[in-house]
């Protein structure tokens, strides 16, 4: 079986100032450096469904997203890697005024159908993926945001880079896919920051879907909600790069870190914790902001 080429994530320190030296250690666990477009949690929810595809003689693989979905274009990008054919429904009209996101997506061969919002909502419907199925002539389906048990237990191998000593891991969550895989894995506390009003009805999701008692799922740093942000968020992304040298994106992980910030700052966590922020990547996502950013 092929592979991606992929760079090996790190673990990166963030200059005491910028937590006011208030806990033992910050980092991050760099798994934006994983590859440019399959990046960061994307490639670990996918490579289990891509084996499991392969295995199963699949010459496609069908899955669905928005038009900024960074799980779209890196299923796009690693089905290329593999030698598959990538199918995307999209949900909304976008054909007229394509997405940086879209683009990608069909640079790199995927075909892309459009779907309205309404119909879009049958996409955990057994009838309409088989509906699908035979339209596409029998690809390997995936569920958004690579939400499946082998997504769950792929990402759970992101624990093989989380070294014992951090005593909290930190993660952004949208479908709560990589969150589950890792808090099932690692005895830490884990803790989610979903960046959508309301977020937090994912504890119950989480817990309903995967088995997690006492997912630790917060969602007071939502900017508004899913997809939206504000000068002070675009501020904070600025100088943590100019302090600490490490992108975030505009979606999740700068929510996140102004969140740990705000916890850090509030003593939210003991004076000996180690705190491990998971990059979960997604900076193709940046290209609508790029313009404010220094970087
Ligand atoms: C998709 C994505 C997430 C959310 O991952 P889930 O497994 O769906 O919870 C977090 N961060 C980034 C950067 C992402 O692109």
């Amino acid at each position: 079986m092929g592979t991606i080429p992929e760079r090996k994530p790190f673990i990166q320190s963030l200059k005491k100032h910028w937590y006011d030296g208030r806990v033992q250690e910050v980092a991050m666990l760099r798994l934006d450096v994983v590859h440019p477009e399959v990046s960061g949690n994307k490639w670990y929810k996918l490579k289990k469904n891509i084996a499991e595809a392969i295995n199963n003689n699949h010459t496609s693989i069908l899955t669905f997203g928005g038009g900024y979905s960074n799980h779209l274009v890196a299923t796009a990008k690693a089905a290329q890697y593999f030698g598959l054919k990538a199918i995307g429904i999209v949900r909304g009209d976008y054909s007229r005024q394509l997405t940086p996101t879209l683009e990608a997506c069909i640079a790199y061969d995927m075909q892309i159908e459009y779907v309205s919002y309404e119909e879009y909502k049958n996409k955990g419907d057994e009838e309409w993926l088989r509906e699908l199925s035979v339209k596409y002539d029998n690809p390997y389906i995936i569920p958004e945001g690579g939400a499946n048990k082998e997504g769950v237990s792929g990402a759970a191998g992101i624990c093989k880079y989380v070294p014992d000593v951090y005593t909290h891991i930190c993660v952004s969550v949208g479908s709560g896919t990589t969150y589950a895989g890792i808090a099932r894995s690692t005895p830490q506390q884990t803790i989610g920051y979903a960046p959508i009003r309301g977020g937090a009805y994912l504890n119950e999701e989480i817990h309903k879907k995967w088995g997690i008692e006492h997912a630790e799922v917060l969602d007071n740093w939502h900017f508004g909600g899913f997809g939206k942000h504000t000068d002070e968020l675009i501020s904070f992304m600025n100088d943590f790069h100019l302090i600490n040298n490490i992108p975030l994106d505009v979606v999740y992980t700068s929510k996140m870190m102004y969140g740990i910030r705000e916890q850090i700052m509030s003593g939210y966590f003991p004076e000996d914790s180690r705190i491990l922020c998971v990059h979960t990547g997604g900076l193709q996502g940046n290209s609508n902001v790029s313009d404010r950013l220094v970087y």
